[in-house]
């Protein structure tokens, strides 16, 4: 699979890979040398409306709530075992898809591989509960039933894609859905390895539809009257638009959007530890993920110090093709998120901005941008206030640590943060007052499928990862019996 140089992929619609009803399709590009690695099917609405229906038939027909709970978690585990079996194979894949080094991609695979675990677990231990309706209603007995929300639309972006669609696929499963997958135009090719697995593993036909398409393909599922639920991951201004069409049959809507984390590092601090775990935490993926901590407040009797330290660090690291064993860090996705992110750092340069390692694109073939350190920049810049989603951080000093989080919490967004010191009571407190769903200590990023992250403010609604996203998934129906009749 991952060796082929062109992948060619059809729509997974009831269990059958079928081509666009238009014939259409369109080039996967790799982002690394940008050669065509893929040829797949753009789905037209009517498309969409054959995997919407396929998904309500199976559940309507109970294809895969016939298997008892225990049963579907099995099936799940089973999912988790053959991505592990071919999980080479799929960070490969993974890795000419998006860019990123293969290393990275085999670490992506296997936080896949653990939604499937985890969720294969949970899936028999989802359960209501009996009421207690008081004493002048003994004659009644009272009970919640925990039901699946239906046929649920997912659409994913395509800097994670493996991971994007499994912390959706693998609770909503759990749950007893139906879905209808869309991955990325930019990144689609893992969503149909996974397509193959679900089936091979015993997903019954219809249970997981697969349409890749652009964002018309996107917006057909949004506004679908048959879809119940929606839940997408991506920009903000595309979830927006989600919820725009999501009001024709009021579907229920999570996102899981943008972010420009804050990272706040106090006198105390460990700086060298620090430095190494700032950089992780913006340059990881090329500064493409939704959590990267963006813009750095350092106090100032350590600004400078930690500021050289991580621009050191972002120079040590190899940036290079996924193949390449040394490369900690792949090219940027596409030409438009290249010219988008070169975009940010030129225009912040020409505010006044002062670069101190990177900022200049690199190499003439392949999308490729080095770790990028922007020091000198205030609060009100473009730089500081729009999310980049590339691999640039934005440094500036505070003398108050007050000041710090206001400024830190002036921003839109809220997805995650992170302080740094060696002071417990004084991370504890910098973490409470931060507006984000997830706020690192002394790390930036850390915590996998058992962690719930998801969004304050703009960066989204409702939570992914941990039991929460179950109840994503989930309705609640109380039914009381009158017993004595
Ligand atoms: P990015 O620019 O980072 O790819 P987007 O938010 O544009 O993020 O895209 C995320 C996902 O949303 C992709 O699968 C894309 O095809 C899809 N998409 C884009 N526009 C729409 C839309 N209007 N409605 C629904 N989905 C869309």
């Amino acid at each position: 699979m991952a060796d082929h140089p062109v992948v060619v992929g059809k729509l997974l619609i009831d269990g059958d890979w079928v081509p666009a009803t238009s014939g259409r399709g369109f080039d996967v590009v790799d982002p690394g040398t940008e050669e065509v690695i893929g040829h797949v099917a753009d789905a037209s609405a009517a498309d969409v409306d054959a995997a919407v229906r396929a998904a309500r038939r199976a559940f309507d027909e109970e294809r895969w709530l016939r298997l008892s709970s225990a049963q579907r978690g099995i099936v799940l585990w089973r999912v988790a075992d053959l991505m592990a079996s071919r999980a080479e194979e799929l960070a490969r894949l993974e890795s000419r898809d998006v860019g990123m080094p293969v290393s990275q991609a085999a670490l992506m695979v296997a936080e896949a591989v653990n939604q499937f675990r985890y969720y294969a677990g949970l899936a028999d231990k989802i359960h209501g509960s009996t009421v207690d309706l008081g004493p002048a209603e003994r004659r009644m007995h009272g009970a919640t039933y925990r039901e699946p929300v239906g046929v649920v639309a997912m659409i994913v972006p395509w800097n994670a894609p493996l991971i994007a669609m499994s912390m959706k696929l693998a609770p909503a499963l759990a749950a007893g859905c139906a879905c209808v997958l869309k991955p990325s135009e930019e990144a689609p090719l893992t969503a149909l390895a996974l397509g193959r697995i679900l089936l091979e593993a015993g997903v019954p036909a219809g249970v997981v539809n697969i349409v890749t398409g652009f964002g018309p393909t996107g917006a057909a599922l949004a506004e679908h009257p048959g879809v119940d639920k929606i839940s997408f991951t991506g920009s903000t201004a595309v979830g927006r638009k989600i919820v725009a069409a999501a009001t024709g049959n009021l579907k229920r809507v999570s996102l899981e959007l943008g972010g420009k984390s804050p990272v706040v590092v106090l006198p105390e601090a460990d700086i060298d530890a620090a430095a190494a775990g700032i950089a992780v935490g913006i340059f990881w993926n090329s500064g493409q993920i939704c959590t990267s901590g963006t813009r750095l407040f350092a106090h100032e009797s350590v600004y400078e110090k930690l500021v050289d330290a991580i621009a050191e660090q972002g120079r040590s690291m190899k940036v290079g093709y996924g193949t390449d064993p040394d490369a900690l860090l792949g090219p940027l996705i596409s030409r438009r998120q290249l010219d988008r992110v070169a975009g940010f750092v030129d225009r912040g340069v020409d505010a006044g901005a002062r670069i101190v390692s990177g900022g200049q694109r690199l190499g003439e073939r392949g999308f490729y941008y080095p770790p990028t350190v922007v020091a000198d920049v205030t609060p009100a810049m473009e730089i500081v206030r729009e999310e980049i989603f590339g691999p640039v951080l934005c440094a500036m000093p505070f003398t108050d640590l007050d000041d710090a989080i206001t400024l830190a919490n002036d921003t839109e967004y809220g997805l995650a943060g992170s302080v740094w010191t060696r002071d417990i009571a004084v991370a504890h407190r910098v973490a409470r007052r931060l507006r984000a769903g997830r706020i690192g200590v002394n790390v930036h990023r850390a915590g996998g499928v058992q962690m719930p992250v998801g969004g304050y403010k703009q960066s989204g609604w409702g939570r992914e990862n941990g039991p929460d996203a179950l109840e994503e998934y989930l309705e609640t129906k109380s039914v009381v019996t009158m017993l004595d009749r």
